[in-house]
């Protein structure tokens, strides 16, 4: 097996029912400047689900995303991943007991992969040693299994032939699959992609998310930001529409894309098809 944390038998838009959640909002508020940006959502992934977000800009995708990792402090709710809190908020701003040190927060946080639109590897390190780092720094892992591992994860993105490779010298669409086999690296249990392709020429789109897709198969839990509605379609086995920082819609691809429950869902969908 490849990756450690995939289950060989899952596929993608399997029945995740009865799978533990990976991923666990309850009436997380989050306000800048007196704007509401999340507003009381509630929100249950779990293992196996490709979830991906779609809506109008501002609409609080990111700082959905950005909540789960704890990036962005929330004003009210709990946020859990894997079981762990990662940030829970009660009445007046008043921190639960429950909330992790720093140190737990940390470890919570390996265990969740980001990939943004910006593909940050290190422009002085080869993309081995791009991806080996954090392995090796904080986990511990010895220089050559961390090196084996990364290999086999560079064939999984097709990019077998790249690990003496400067970042500089490779495409956009390539340094978006380093930085996907960078996530995986660390063995993540949930990945979170926020608009991973809309930096990238659109010749160079489709193999990003062919890995992507590759990863879904493969059962990886992943929540998805994306205006790639084909893409989303196809991947997704949950389509979740916000706008104005709340959960409008939230069903599998054909529901929400074919016969959307709200208005502002099948107008949103009109302008973006
Ligand atoms: P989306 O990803 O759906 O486009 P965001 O989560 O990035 O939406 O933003 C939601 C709203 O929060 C927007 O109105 C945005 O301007 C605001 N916002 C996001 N981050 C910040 C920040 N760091 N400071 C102030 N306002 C912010
Ligand atoms: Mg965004």
């Amino acid at each position: 097996m490849i990756v450690a944390s995939f289950d060989p038998e899952a596929r993608s838009h399997a029945d995740t029912s009865g799978r533990p959640a990976i991923v666990e909002l309850a009436g997380v508020s989050k306000s800048f400047h007196g704007t509401v940006v999340l507003d009381n959502v509630s929100l249950e992934v779990r293992a196996g689900e490709v979830c991906t977000l779609i809506g109008p800009s501002g609409s609080g995708k990111t700082t959905l995303l950005r909540c789960l990792n704890g990036l962005s402090p929330i004003d009210f709710g709990t946020v859990r991943v894997n079981g762990n809190v990662i940030s829970s908020i009660g009445q007046g701003g008043v921190a639960t007991p429950g909330n992790p040190t720093e140190r737990q927060l940390a470890k919570a946080r390996q265990d969740i992969g980001f990939v943004f639109q910006h593909f940050n590897l290190f422009p002085h390190l080869t993309v081995l040693d791009n991806i080996t780092l954090a392995p090796r720094r904080i986990k511990g892992m010895a220089r050559r299994q961390a090196e084996e591992r990364a290999h086999e994860l560079l064939k999984l993105v097709s990019l077998g032939d790249k690990a003496g490779t400067m970042p500089g010298n490779l495409s956009g669409g390539q340094k978006q699959r380093v930085a996907i086999a960078r996530t995986l690296a660390m063995d993540p249990s949930l990945i979170l992609f926020d608009e991973v392709t809309s930096a990238l020429d659109p010749e160079r789109v489709g193999e990003v998310l062919d890995v992507i897709r590759d990863l879904a198969i493969r059962g990886m839990t992943m929540m998805i930001v994306t205006h790639e509605m084909r893409f989303a379609r196809q991947v997704s086995s949950r389509i979740i529409f916000m706008e104005g920082g709340k959960i409008i819609e939230d069903g599998p691809p054909a529901q929400v894309f074919d016969a959307p429950v709200s208005p502002r869902t099948r107008l949103f969908l009109s302008r973006s098809a």
